[in-house]
């Protein structure tokens, strides 16, 4: 046996979101909060295209794509690092800052990958309780020690679909040591942009990083493209441990042409909130717990974990996923993407006819 390293060995595999379809059942994943659509055709188009240079090597550098990014947020380009989906950079911010003589800190129901991505560094993960399923500023202040080194806090978080206001982000960023990375990883960032001004500034203090995607309101998950905001000093150190060719041809040029067609992820943003907005309002009616949402998803709460397993085995017999919330310490919740029109009546209907019958 090959002596593996010891942090690693004591790790559980990230759990991704497992799906058996039962037989004569169609798959409708609602689990992976992907977009409800497909994206923009600009995007689809220019992929094509890419393919025919994909005997080079990628930019390295993204400079298209950073120019790109740069000029619709008015941010500073040499900021901006792309990485393969942000749990790239996630995974690249742990591994430069946090080893096994300090702490990551996140949220007691926070993104579970924060967890995996402390534990592949070495660190200690620390969590600190939430006010209901919202980040609690005040508590995760108290629960800072010493060697704490990195906080992660997603906004809007994933699986809470609770958000801060930027004046909340602020006062953590201030409440925080100055040797403290904070982390705000904005992957749903663009269904709640029209609500607050852009978080970006902040990263000039030199200690904040923020983090976006194109797997959500951009619909591109399957190419794996991940970006953020980085001081320059952080992204000189994130460039060592980086991957340096870590996005293709392919994902490069998706991306480039999704950004600039905005007009087509606003509308999926504006389609996505209207079905969501329907769909938490449909299981109020009929008697269940969602709180509001500023993302992709909603987050129902059952009484009891017999309760969401139940609900969730019912859903499932049609062949229908949400996503089960126990590594997120939500072991009574079910976590369910808002997909197309179909298939979220699909589940209305299930999930009523469960709270009439069988529920435990
Ligand atoms: C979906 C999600 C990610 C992962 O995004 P990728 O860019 O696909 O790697 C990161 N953070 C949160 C909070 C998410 O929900």
């Amino acid at each position: 046996m090959i002596p593996v390293a010891p942090h690693i060995a004591a790790m559980s595999p990230y759990a991704l979101a497992e799906m058996e379809v039962p037989a004569g059942k169609s798959l409708i994943s609602l689990s992976q909060n992907e977009s409800l659509r497909a994206p923009s055709p600009l995007a689809a188009e220019a992929a094509a295209r890419a393919m025919t240079r994909a005997e080079l090597y990628p930019d390295p550098d993204w400079t298209e794509l950073c120019q790109a990014l740069g000029d619709l947020h008015g941010i500073p380009t040499q900021g901006i690092l792309c990485g393969n989906g942000s749990l790239d950079l996630i995974g690249c911010v742990a591994r430069a800052y946090a080893d096994e003589k300090n702490a990551v800190l996140a949220p007691a129901h926070a993104y579970p990958f924060f967890r995996t991505a402390a534990q592949i560094a070495g660190a200690r993960f620390d969590t600190a309780e939430e006010d209901g399923a919202r980040v609690s500023v005040s508590a995760l202040l108290a629960a800072v020690q010493p060697d704490t080194r990195v906080v992660f806090v997603a906004n809007p978080g994933n699986p809470t679909g609770t958000r801060l206001t930027r004046s909340e982000i602020r006062s953590l960023r201030a409440g925080l040591r100055d040797d403290v990375l904070l982390v705000v990883d904005e992957a749903y960032g663009e269904f709640a942009d029209h609500l607050d001004e852009p978080s970006f500034d902040m990263v000039t203090r030199g200690d904040t990083v923020i983090l976006r995607t194109f797997s959500k309101a951009y619909g591109l998950a399957g190419l794996r493209v991940g970006w953020g905001l980085f001081p320059p000093e952080i992204a000189a150190q994130l460039r060592k441990v980086m991957n340096p060719n870590n996005i293709s041809v392919v994902g490069q040029a998706a991306a480039l042409a999704a950004v600039e067609d905005q007009a087509y992820m606003c509308e999926t943003c504006t389609m996505t909130a209207r079905l969501r907005d329907s769909l938490i309002g449909r299981l109020r009616d009929s008697g269940f717990r969602v709180a509001d949402s500023f993302t992709n998803f909603a987050l129902i709460r059952f009484d009891s974990v017999a309760a969401a397993r139940s609900a969730d085995q019912a859903l499932q017999a049609e062949g229908v996923f949400p996503r089960s919330q126990a590594g997120a310490g939500l072991s009574h919740a079910l976590r369910v993407t808002v997909g197309n029109p179909e298939a979220l009546d699909l589940a209305v209907g299930i999930l009523k006819a469960w709270s009439k019958g069988a529920r435990p």
